[in-house]
């Protein structure tokens, strides 16, 4: 199973509709429901262009109920059937990765994430009246941002922070953040208050360092434990709006911001060379060197993932646009193995025929 790569071009923002629109879906591909090829000018000669292929290729008009519905809404069945998912935002700031994950307030401008638990808890609710009762499903979340190579939890205030940030550990194959705080959410209410809330702690932060939020990594874990009388089963669903991938580096930074930026582009840095190395099957692929990357560890032990490149249709982008979409061709190679959380069964006596449990680790299939 690859990675799931899909493109989303957004529309113009107001300040740019006098602006050309240079990426656009491939005319060749416009029979198709949903396009898969891009296009877009070679910077060096605008009489040509490149085209790259992905699973699916969004155009401007797209809505955030296409996006979900077409992309993340079939991951809900895998969660509940006990399979680990993971989608996540890639691009450069300003081209739609917070509004494809979070967006806006409305209904219809809701995106990825509130969409998703909403879906969760609508599947929690059938199961638990399907089973008569038999089956409780709880959901609970921790939601935490890396910035600088420091991990901090979303949901306390950014003044209450310690500095260093929280450490992180292997458990059995999985990357934990020790100390990080899971917060009980059974409804699609609560959820929104805590999210609500610990997104405002990351734009707290953010007036107090300069663009803190699109320098930031923000990671929200959704765990879903099924419980019948003899077993518990445990499947998470991770959904990460990544900092932004520009190369700061052309961009006028003064000494602080080059500190910052280099310790962001370092962890996007490593993640290129991840997927480089994991593209071209080397033995060693860096994932400990950035704690964002040891967190995705991207075909280790993610299950079944989706990447959402989010596009800019603009030239001021241009050169950026072209190294996030040769950033995502590499992606869309990366074999990812589905991480199938087996039950723990509460009972001394285990049923006849089931297998053994291995305590709280995943089993990993190819
Ligand atoms: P990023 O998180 O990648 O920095 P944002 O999500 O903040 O980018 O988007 C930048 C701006 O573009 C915001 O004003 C946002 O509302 C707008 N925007 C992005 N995508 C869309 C879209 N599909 N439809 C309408 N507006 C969008
Ligand atoms: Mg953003």
């Amino acid at each position: 199973m690859s990675v799931r790569v899909v493109a989303r071009i957004r529309p113009l923002l107001k300040n740019e509709l006098d602006k050309d629109t240079i990426v656009t879906t491939d005319e060749a591909d416009s029979g198709k429901a949903i396009p898969t090829v891009l296009r877009i000018p070679n910077p060096k000669n605008e009489a040509e262009s490149f085209r790259f292929q992905f699973n699916a290729v969004y155009d401007q008009d797209a809505t955030q109920q296409q996006i979900f519905d077409s992309e993340v809404s079939s991951t809900v069945k895998h969660l509940f059937k006990g399979f680990d998912t993971c989608v996540f935002a890639y691009g450069v700031t300003g081209t739609g990765k917070t509004h494809t994950m979070r967006g806006g307030k409305s209904l219809a401008d809701r995106g990825v994430i509130p969409r998703l638990l909403s879906n969760i808890y609508r599947r929690s609710r059938k199961i638990e009246k399907d089973s008569g009762g038999a089956t409780q499903v709880e959901v609970s979340m921790s939601y935490y941002e890396i910035y600088c190579d420091r991990v901090y939890d979303l949901f306390e205030a950014p003044e209450k922070r310690t500095p260093s940030g929280l450490p992180i550990r292997d458990n059995g194959g999985k990357t934990v953040v020790v100390g990080l705080s899971e917060k009980p959410c059974s409804t699609l209410k609560e959820f929104e208050q805590l999210y609500d809330q610990a997104n405002i702690n990351r734009s707290t932060s953010a007036t107090k360092l300069n663009a803190h939020s699109s320098r930031s990594h923000a990671i929200l874990c959704v765990k879903v434990t099924q419980t019948t009388e003899d077993k518990v089963l445990v499947s998470r669903a991770s959904a990460i709006d990544l900092a932004g991938s520009e190369d700061n580096r052309r961009t006028d930074n003064n000494k602080e911001r080059l500190i910052e930026s280099s310790a962001i582009n370092k962890s996007l840095f490593v993640l290129a060379q991840c997927v480089e190395a994991i593209s071209k099957k080397q033995n060693r692929i860096p994932y400990r060197e950035s704690k964002m990357t040891r967190i995705l560890s991207l075909g280790q032990n993610n299950g079944l993932t989706l990447m959402i490149l989010n596009l800019a249709p603009v030239r001021s982008y241009h050169l950026d646009t072209l190294s996030s979409l040769n950033f995502a061709n590499r992606t869309k190679k990366i074999e990812v193995a589905e991480v199938e959380n087996e039950p723990q069964y509460r009972n001394i006596v285990k049923p006849l025929g089931a297998t053994a449990s291995i305590g709280g680790a995943t089993i990993a299939r190819q």
